[in-house]
């Protein structure tokens, strides 16, 4: 059997410090709090753990800083699979850390700071990636784009818009996939995909723009793709959700993951609404993740 081709994900790393308490503080109040947890996050980190834990060889090239949340953020990522030898520890910039604040009905209030993430930079994509046009880069909006239009020049580029922000035409072209949810879908093209009409009509806007694939995600609606001459619509798996936090991370790593092996569309796409599936029945981001035994029991019980 020949091996497997390693994919590279190209992104944010970043601590979520979850802090809750019974209301929000006025500005100069002090409040005591309930409960605090720290969880391991950001796209990038999340999608390559994603692929890790179901066994592809997967390579980050993302930055944290010297400090303690940049050592749990590596030792986590390497638990998982990632290869963690891509990645930059900054000097002076502190890792990237997000602090959300979790009141009791549930609301939150929520500070990023990037930090490293910032200095993902274009030198750091071509120092780590060896340029090879058949392996597949997966990369988001967390990071500075010059980082993103880099590694579209590298590989077979599956891009995850998130979080929306505008993005030079020429990029389109060089998309081999890209995976928009929702939101990020009406930001992007203006149409907001609620139906069969809306999802083709958004697709367009896409693949008149260059990208070779659109695959829309639509929560508990599942997932739409097209290549302009053929399309699919995929249905979620109905299952108990408890945690949609991280749902799309999860449905991108799956994707790449049955992809870079070279599975047909039909087939991958059924493989990361699983693997996205079984993610939102337990709490968290990288926690959540499931293995690709996991994926493989869950798909033989439906
Ligand atoms: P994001 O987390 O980026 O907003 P979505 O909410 O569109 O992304 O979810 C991504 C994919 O995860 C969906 O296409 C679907 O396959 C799966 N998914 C999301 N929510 C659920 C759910 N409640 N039950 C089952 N699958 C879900």
């Amino acid at each position: 059997m020949s091996p497997i081709p390693p994919i590279w994900v190209i992104g944010s790393a970043n601590m979520d410090l979850v802090f809750r308490c019974s209301r929000f503080p006025n500005p100069g109040e002090t409040l005591l709090g309930t409960d605090f947890s720290e969880h391991p996050g950001g796209k990038g980190a999340n999608q390559a753990v994603a692929i890790g834990k179901l066994g592809n060889p997967v390579s980050f090239v993302g930055c944290v800083g010297k400090d303690g949340f940049g050592v749990t953020l590596i030792r986590q990522m390497k638990g998982s699979g990632v290869e963690t030898s891509t990645m930059a520890i900054h000097d002076s910039l502190p890792s990237g850390t997000a602090m959300i604040l979790v009141d009791e009905a549930g609301q939150n209030q929520i500070v990023v700071v990037p930090g490293a993430n910032g200095a993902v930079t274009k030198e750091l994509v071509n120092a780590s990636i060896q340029s090879s046009t058949d392996s597949f880069i997966v990369a988001q909006l967390e990071i500075p784009l010059e980082a993103v239009i880099a590694g579209s020049k590298l590989g077979k580029m599956i891009l995850n818009p998130a979080p929306a922000r505008e993005l030079p035409d020429e990029i389109f072209s060089e998309l081999f996939a890209i995976i928009p949810n929702e939101s990020e879908t009406e930001f992007l093209t203006g149409i907001r995909p609620v139906d069969a009409d809306s999802c083709k009509a958004a697709s367009a806007w896409f693949l008149e723009n260059g990208v070779q694939n659109v695959v829309l995600t639509l929560g508990e609606r599942g997932s739409y793709w097209s290549n302009g001459i053929e399309s699919l619509s995929i249905p979620a798996f109905r299952v108990g959700a408890i945690d949609t936090t991280a749902a799309g991370d999860a449905f991108v790593g799956g994707l790449a993951s049955r992809l870079s092996i070279g599975e047909g569309w039909q087939d991958a796409l059924q493989f990361a609404s699983a693997v996205a599936a079984l993610a939102v029945t337990k709490p968290g981001a990288q926690e959540s993740m499931p293995t690709r035994s996991e994926v493989e029991a869950f798909l033989a019980s439906q």
